[in-house]
């Protein structure tokens, strides 16, 4: 997955990403085939993002601030990565 989509986190932007946060949460999804292109890269509580201000406190964990909610900016790009 990385290797397709590099570490930029989907959700700040920023790179440094960590995790691969599923497009459709596993939560709601627990039987999804594992697909690459179904992720994207995303700072995780081991790998949180040291670009964006803190989040109460502590290092912004961008999948986990997600959780199972919907992605609010929807990604819309015009290129490649
Ligand atoms: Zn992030
Ligand atoms: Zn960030």
């Amino acid at each position: 997955m990385f290797a397709i989509f590099g570490d930029i986190c989907h959700l700040c932007g920023h790179d440094g990403a960590g995790e691969a946060d599923h497009l459709v949460p596993v939560a709601l999804d627990a039987d999804q085939p594992v697909d690459p292109y179904a992720m994207r890269p995303a700072h995780g509580s081991s790998s949180p993002c040291t670009a964006c201000p803190p989040r109460n406190g502590k290092p912004r964990a961008c999948n986990q601030e997600r959780g199972t909610g919907a992605i609010v900016a929807p990604l819309r790009t015009s290129q490649e990565w």
